[in-house]
């Protein structure tokens, strides 16, 4: 996964659900997102799985489909 700085377009270091930019110094988080209402999604934990709830009627999102935003903090 690739992701760009929000602030400043450049791609961000990706390290698990972390992103950090280089140039701005900023720390981001990685939501999840639905990738049809991009809203962020429920995060069900069961078994060891890890499933993705979309609570605006798009139901479970399998993890390929999963839209990662970074989200400053
Ligand atoms: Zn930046
Ligand atoms: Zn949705």
């Amino acid at each position: 996964m690739e992701f760009n700085c929000p602030g400043c377009q450049k791609p961000l270091a990706v390290e698990g659900q972390h992103a950090h930019c280089e140039s701005c110094q900023r720390d981001f988080s990685l939501e999840a997102r639905c990738p049809e209402c991009h809203k962020p999604l429920q995060v069900l934990k069961a078994c060891g799985a890890v499933d993705y709830f979309c609570q605006n009627g798009h139901g479970l999102i399998s993890r390929k489909r999963v839209e990662w935003t970074p989200v400053g903090h």
